[in-house]
């Protein structure tokens, strides 16, 4: 082929796959979406595959795929769904309802996140305390003096670990040695006798709770009992039951022990297109059956469950899907 004829093949393809006139390949079609999780030892990880999996069985008819990302938890997903580095993510309740209002005990005090979207709730989550049986410790108050895990800046538990530790009257700055370890870190720590005790907000069944109490060292799940003013000063917190005897039988507890909750939440941006939240909703929805069975923290979910909890306004594509589903008027 003569040089200039080449030239000028060249350019006519390239022009037309600029127009869109050329073939395209099929990945060029698809566009990604990423969902932001928690440590590979908590549910939120498992909960991102499992949206990820029904979604994306229709990966080709909606041109839309979603990945699952680990990152730090609840407080790092929505800091990064508002500045555009993931755009979904599965949070806590209690941080859904402190971004979305700017509330004054938290980290979001005075900058709330107006354009946060809630698409639905998922698996309850208890705030759930473990210690090493040779320490001594059987209540919150005898964690004073020793080194606990309060979880990682960026993590939903962090907050949650403090504001027990104070409806007991403990400040975690001055009675005991806190330490800020993600919750993949701690179960390790704590079987290494590094750790007396850990806090993590989380469903159940979990591989961190399964890791932590399947080592040498005994350890057992310590009742965190509260106050009713406890109840009144955070009403997005309420009593829970861990449930130790079905899921861990490594712990040394031989019954149930009581701790506090929030719900696991799925969210997005406002900015997020309708039909991208809508397809994601529904393939959710209309898939519960499977979506159920995909861990066993969502043994109490109904579809109606799924729409409660949830502080920040419905996302306008989720909102169509659930009028459509006749879930909502
Ligand atoms: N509740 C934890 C958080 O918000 C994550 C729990 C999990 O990964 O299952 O950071």
């Amino acid at each position: 082929m003569r040089k200039g004829t080449f030239l000028v093949i060249a350019l006519v393809a390239l022009t037309m796959v600029f127009i869109g006139l050329g073939p395209a390949p099929a990945e060029a079609r698809t566009q990604f979406y990423t969902i932001g999780t928690g440590g590979v030892t908590g549910v939120y990880y498992p909960t991102g595959g499992a949206i990820a999996r029904v979604v994306n069985k229709k990966k080709d008819e909606y041109g839309l795929r979603l990945t699952v990302e680990s990152t730090g938890g609840s407080v790092y997903n929505i800091n990064a769904i508002m500045s555009g580095d993931l755009d979904f993510g599965v949070v806590q309740s209690d941080r859904q309802y402190q971004a979305y209002n700017g509330a004054e005990t938290s980290e979001w005090a005075g900058k709330p996140k107006k354009d946060l979207r809630a698409l639905f709730a998922i698996h309850p989550e208890s705030v759930t305390l473990a210690a090493g049986v040779d320490t001594g410790i059987n209540t919150i108050q005898d964690l004073k003096g020793k080194r606990v895990n309060i979880g990682n800046p960026g993590s939903g538990q962090r907050q949650n670990s403090i504001d027990a530790l104070s409806g007991a009257g403990i400040d975690y700055e001055k009675d005991l040695m806190a330490e800020g370890l993600k919750a993949a870190e701690a179960p390790g720590m704590l079987q290494d006798g590094r750790l007396d005790a850990f806090f993590y907000t989380v469903g159940h069944p979990s591989g961190a709770f399964k890791e932590a109490t399947s080592g040498a060292r005994k350890v057992k799940f310590i009742p965190i009992e509260l106050p009713a003013s406890f109840y009144e000063k955070f009403p997005y917190y309420a009593a829970s039951v861990v449930p130790v005897v079905d899921n861990y039988p490594g712990a040394e507890n031989k019954e149930d022990v009581p701790g506090f909750g929030v719900k696991a939440t799925f969210v997005t941006s406002k900015k997020i297109p309708d039909k991208v939240a809508y397809a994601v909703v529904k393939e959710v929805f209309e898939n519960f059956d499977e979506f159920k069975k995909l861990h066993p923290a969502y043994a109490v979910l109904t579809k109606e469950n799924m729409l409660e909890g949830l502080s920040a306004p419905f996302h306008p594509g989720a909102l169509k899907y659930y009028k459509e589903a006749g879930l909502m008027k």
